[in-house]
């Protein structure tokens, strides 16, 4: 396994941080904390712009998973809201696999120009890590589908302009035989959306379909083939798209106000040995994550799916990153109480928040024991847990 950059890797990567650095403002992050979206419509037109999202789809056009992996990458690690334009380059990824000639012309275009975003609509009410228990049936009628059902946590809705929807489409056969996805424009009648404020600032939504006309050209991949398609957009989401290294500007922001905030008898807070000992072991699990993570765009840039190894590098960096966040509160306490608009929180308010957010990223995505079970079944060989 070769983790060197080619020079044209490396040059991508530098134009990638230069965009940040011009594009990104402070006031896009309090907007993120104000709205609970996490999303960056400049961020994202400028990568339009610069011809960075073709090249971050896996299987469309110049670009091959080391980039997709770097751009997020370098979004995660500068601490720009990302999660929208992520998920709409996943979903080209998906589309980019398996969908047909229409479907890529109709939908990459509009993700590659940056300003249209898809939501994920798998988790229901009653299922979200037995995703393949899904409810929301899909009926045939002529030449459309009849959808009905509710999903849950259907994040970016409220902005999206399209839903990839799991749907059911067989009740009569095993659950994971009967399913058939579609991407559908949210705008169709019957679909209604509600806001869902969580504990870790971001906003996501419950959605409903009541007798939505879904056209058959808006089907993703057969009839009841709803499960392989489900691999190929896990294999994505896990690794490859940020989500492992929330570590990175979790510690920088600790350090920077550590190095700087002093006790009573004046000393700073980064001499303290234990303190110095923790921001160690962060370094060496942000480290880790990095790797791992290379080894998932390494997997998928040779032509594999990286399923296994994204379940192992999202387990390591979550919970890595939520370990990190409650050392460093109880360090920076009682200044890690305060948020981010309040005069002398820690680290002007990303510990509240680290310590806030966290605790999500162990369960969007895939929980922390569902990828644990996946690790014990297919690298570990254990027995099913059930
Ligand atoms: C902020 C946020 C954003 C999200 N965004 C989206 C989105 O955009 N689209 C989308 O479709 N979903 C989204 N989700 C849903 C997310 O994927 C689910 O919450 C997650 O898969 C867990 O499902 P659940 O909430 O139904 O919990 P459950 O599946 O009910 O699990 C409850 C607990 O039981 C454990 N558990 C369940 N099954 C097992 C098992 N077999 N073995 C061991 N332990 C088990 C779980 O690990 C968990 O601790 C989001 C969730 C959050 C919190």
């Amino acid at each position: 396994m070769d983790f060197s950059l080619t020079p044209a890797q490396v040059e991508y990567r530098e134009r990638i941080r230069t965009l940040i650095r011009e594009v990104h403002r402070p006031e896009h992050t309090e907007r993120q904390h104000r709205t609970g979206t996490f999303d960056s419509p400049e961020i994202n037109r400028a990568l339009a712009a610069g011809g960075f999202l073709e090249r971050a789809i896996p299987g469309y056009g110049d670009g091959d998973p080391i980039e997709l992996w770097m751009l997020f990458n370098e979004l995660e690690k500068a601490a720009v809201p990302a999660d929208g334009i992520a998920m709409a380059l996943m979903v080209a990824g998906v589309i980019a696999y398996v969908g047909t000639e229409a479907q890529k012309a109709e939908f990459l275009p509009q993700v590659l120009a940056g300003d249209t975003l898809v939501s994920l609509g798998y988790s229901e009410p009653e299922c979200g890590s037995d995703v393949a228990s899904a409810q929301t049936r899909a009926v045939r009628d002529g030449d459309d589908w009849v959808v009905n059902g509710a999903k849950m946590w259907t994040t970016m809705a409220h902005v999206a302009k399209w839903v990839l929807l799991l749907t059911r489409t067989d009740p009569d056969v095993p659950k994971h035989r009967g399913l058939t996805f579609f991407l559908i424009p949210l705008d169709l009648p019957g679909i209604t959306i509600d806001a869902v404020y969580t504990m870790g600032t971001e906003r996501t939504n419950a959605t409903f379909y009541d007798d939505v006309r879904v056209p058959d050209r808006y089907r993703v991949g057969e009839v009841d083939g709803g499960w392989r398609v489900m691999a190929v957009a896990l294999a994505f989401e896990r690794g490859l798209m940020g989500g492992t290294a929330a570590g990175v500007p979790l510690l920088r922001h600790f350090h920077h106000w550590a190095a700087n905030v002093r006790d009573d008898d004046g000393r700073r807070l980064v001499d303290d040995p234990l303190v110095r000992e923790r921001m160690v072991r962060v370094a060496v699990d942000n480290e880790v994550a990095a790797l791992m993570t290379l080894r998932t765009a390494y997997i998928a840039a040779t032509g594999g799916l990286p399923g296994l190894e994204g379940s192992m590098v999202k387990v390591h960096a979550t919970e890595a990153y939520q370990r990190a966040a409650r050392w460093f509160s109880e360090a920076a306490a009682p200044a890690a109480l305060l948020q981010f608009d309040q005069p002398g929180a820690a680290a002007e308010g990303w510990i509240e928040y680290d310590l806030r957010h966290s605790p999500v990223t162990t369960i969007y995505g895939g929980t922390s024991e569902i990828n644990r079970n996946n690790i014990a079944e297919r690298h570990l060989g254990l027995p099913k847990a059930r």
